[in-house]
């Protein structure tokens, strides 16, 4: 029989960042993973066409550039590199006109006032802001919650720079907070095409959150790509923890949690059972672990009933293409944004949410879009492109908002070959419009529906991309039910360390490190009786 200090069930960015700091302290750590490589929605591929390195899920990383975790593992160490596009984020208007969000804040502003005079000034009075509090909001933001160590210390902090007006200002609906701060609509979409990466409707409080953390992030740290590809940050992770002494094991699913006497005893594969001496972290969803890997009868009652209500967030469609050129946009910025956000207006993004909402496949979905060539040369062939874009569906789909349209194929919603192929149509449809003789410059194309997604990763469940809905009533305390907000569970020595914990989705690692963090903490007060 194995025996370790820890378990960690998932190599997602998450259950990597806590394999690490757990083996930062000394502890013995095997880290298991269904998969046949590491990484969980962190990964790139080159099965779309020789050459091109595609990014199989996410692709950009401001949040992992600026989490005080991720920088402190220093992954350059271990073969990491970053790499920037010429600018950071494009907005596609359906007239030609852009919004762009430059890599230098005065360019961006300049900008910004051409479209409407006053918004520069109004930016740039966000990044001061930013600058002051912006690490302690991203410190509040990613800690566990509530915070218990150095909360108030924090507070005192925001409330003295300021920072109290801007967590206002994220818990604002993401529509009144940018009609409110700007006057044009480059800079208000620059806020709103951000917000529509949570699944939080525009006008709907706290979707401003991420929008404004996320262009903030931009205008200040970018929005960097590994250089070669995704998987090049799960790969720094992986070789850092194995210098470490940590060990992977791939192709190894995790069955279930032994627990005795309240207590997480061991984990069982299919091939063994690895008794662990401190704690079990799950990079699995909330779904997934209670009433999965931990059975109901070793859980109290309240937490099924909490479960019950627990609300995945909508589906996903992604579509890669490998290009024979860059995308020839209409009215292109003269330097290529890594990121492309597609819709016409404000109003758009909103009917299209709230079709998804309804259970509407989008007529006119809002896509987000990926240039990793622009990003990062060495990914193509000279002169060529590595494009993503992806829309969100609904989970369970009612009908089609674009059914009985001339010249456009429903989609039904079983997300086979045909809807697939469907919606990569109207998702074509939407570029060339933008981008005429976009059509004629593909090569090669893979479609990754929900189906596809959850086959890669366990816990894109339905093509869920962020571990349950980022919506308030799944956040801070109620994340992933109300009553939690930490990563402890019901279970002694068991963590929950996936984005279906508090603060959720993207690749922040923080999920993880609250995990370790509470592993360690709970081990340390146990001690001295208890040291093995
Ligand atoms: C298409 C897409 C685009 C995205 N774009 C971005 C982006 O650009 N920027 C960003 O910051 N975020 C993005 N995200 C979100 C981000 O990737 C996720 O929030 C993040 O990966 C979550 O990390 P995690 O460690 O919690 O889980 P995951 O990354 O999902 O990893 C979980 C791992 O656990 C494994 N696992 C599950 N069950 C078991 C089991 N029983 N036994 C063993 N192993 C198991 C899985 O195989 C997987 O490897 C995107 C996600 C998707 C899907």
């Amino acid at each position: 029989m194995t025996t370790t200090d820890a378990v960690v069930i998932g190599s997602g960015p998450n259950g990597l960042v806590a394999a690490n700091l757990l083996a930062d302290a000394g502890w013995s750590v095997i880290v298991l993973e269904e998969q046949d490589r590491p990484g969980g929605a962190v990964w790139s591929d080159d099965s779309v066409a020789p050459g091109h390195v595609h990014d199989t899920f996410s692709s950009f990383y401001p949040l992992a550039a600026a989490s005080p975790t991720i920088r402190g593992l220093r992954l350059e160490e271990h073969g990491l590199a970053w790499a920037h596009a010429p600018s950071v984020l494009g907005h596609s208007f359906g007239d030609g006109r852009w919004g762009v969000l430059h890599r230098d804040r005065a360019a961006t502003a300049s900008a910004l006032d051409d479209d409407a005079p006053g918004d520069g000034d109004a930016w740039l009075a966000l990044c001061d802001t930013w600058d002051r509090v912006g690490d302690d909001v991203l410190r509040g933001l990613l800690s566990p919650f509530p915070p218990v160590r150095g909360g108030a210390g924090l507070a005192r902090q925001m409330l003295r720079s300021g920072g109290l007006e801007l967590l206002r200002e994220m818990a604002m609906p993401a529509r009144s907070l940018t009609e409110r701060l700007f006057r044009g609509e480059a800079a208000r979409m620059l806020v709103a095409g951000n917000a529509g990466h949570a699944d939080i409707g525009l006008e709907s409080p706290g979707s401003a959150a991420m929008g404004l953390l996320l262009a903030l992030l931009g205008q200040t740290v970018g929005f960097p790509v590994p250089r070669g590809g995704a998987g090049r940050l799960s790969t720094a992770m992986v070789r850092r923890l194995e210098t470490r002494g940590g060990e992977l094991s791939l192709g190894e699913r995790a069955e279930g949690v032994r627990v005795e006497r309240g207590r997480a005893v061991a984990v069982r594969t299919a091939g063994r059972e690895i008794r662990v001496r401190r704690a079990v972290l799950a990079d699995v969803s909330a779904p997934a672990l209670y009433g999965g890997l931990v059975p109901w009868a070793d859980l109290p009652s309240r937490l099924r009933h909490r479960m019950e209500r627990f609300e995945w967030d909508p589906s996903t469609v992604k579509v890669d293409w490998a290009l024979g050129g860059p995308v020839p946009w209409e009215g292109a910025p003269a330097a290529a944004p890594g990121t492309v956000h597609v819709a016409d207006s404000m109003d758009e993004m909103t009917l299209a949410g709230a079709q998804v909402a309804a259970g509407l496949v989008p007529d006119r979905p809002f896509l987000l879009v990926g240039q990793m060539g622009a990003a990062d040369a060495t990914r193509v062939p000279a002169g060529g492109e590595a494009l993503w874009a992806y829309t969100h569906v609904p989970q369970r789909v009612r009908g089609d908002a674009a059914a009985g349209r001339p010249g456009i194929r429903e989609v039904r919603g079983m997300w086979d070959e045909s809807d697939l192929d469907a919606m990569a149509e109207r998702i074509e449809a939407r570029l060339e419009s933008r981008a005429p003789g976009f059509r004629d410059r593909i090569t090669a194309r893979r479609v990754l529906g929900p189906h596809e997604l959850e086959a890669l990763d366990g816990n894109l469940v339905g093509g869920a991309i962020n571990g349950g809905t980022a919506g308030l009533h799944q956040q801070l305390v109620f994340r992933p039910v109300a009553g939690s907000g930490r990563a402890e569970t019901p279970v002694k020595g068991l963590f929950l360390a996936s984005a279906s914990a508090h603060p959720g989705g993207g690749v922040h690692g923080a999920c993880g490190a609250n995990a370790a963090r509470a592993a360690l903490f709970h081990h340390t007060i146990q001690l001295p009786w208890r040291r093995t």
